[in-house]
Formats: structure tokens, sequence, C-alpha cells
């Protein structure tokens, strides 16, 4: 009788030990697969474009282009087509670019 406990011990620290390890496979498998989804997902994101609002200083024009580097929020940009002065960047803002239906629907 004495026997056979003590033989038992042993086997129920191994299955313990094995369903720790199980359980700690399934979080883990599971944690990869919602890191596989996450990382899918934000590749489905919309890409931004920057846009970039110039403005001239007498304000009869007022022109919306790509954002270029080194743009800035009161950035002298050149002659105004209209009455050659100034134009100012008056606004800098990200906008999603269009997003292709046909893409997500797969
Ligand atoms: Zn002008």
């Amino acid at each position: 009788m004495n026997m056979q406990i003590n033989n038992n011990i042993p086997t129920i620290i191994l299955i313990v030990f094995f369903s720790a390890i199980l359980v700690y496979l399934v979080r883990y498998g599971l944690g990869y697969i919602v890191r596989i989804r996450k990382n899918k997902s934000e590749l489905q994101e919309p890409p931004l474009k920057t846009v970039t609002v110039v403005s001239c200083i007498n304000q009869d024009y007022t022109l919306e282009r790509e954002f270029r580097e080194g743009d800035f929020i009161g950035k002298v940009d050149g002659p105004c087509p209209k009455c050659n002065s100034s134009t100012v960047v008056e606004r800098i803002y990200v906008v999603p670019l269009a997003v292709r239906e046909t893409g997500r629907k797969r």
C-alpha cells in the first residue's frame, strides 16, 4: 500500500508538470495567433498622407499640396500666383488615402 502511494506522487507531479507545460504552450500559441492578427489589421489600415495648406498673406489664394520635408506652420513658401505676395504655410494635417474596398473583401 505504502509503495503504491510513493509511486503515485512522482506520477502526479509529472501530470501537473506536463499540464503546466500544455497550458503554457496553449497560451503562447494563442498569443502568437493574436499577434499575427494584430499585424494583419495594422497592415490593413489605410495609408496616411500629410497635406500642407499654403495661403497668401493677402488671403486671396489657398493651395493644398503634399507635405514636403521642412514644411512648418508659418513658413514662407513662395510668391502668390495671384498678387505676387508671399504665401505662408497655414496648416499641416494628416488624411487617410482612399480606401480600396476590393482589397478588404478577400
Ligand atoms: Zn495673393
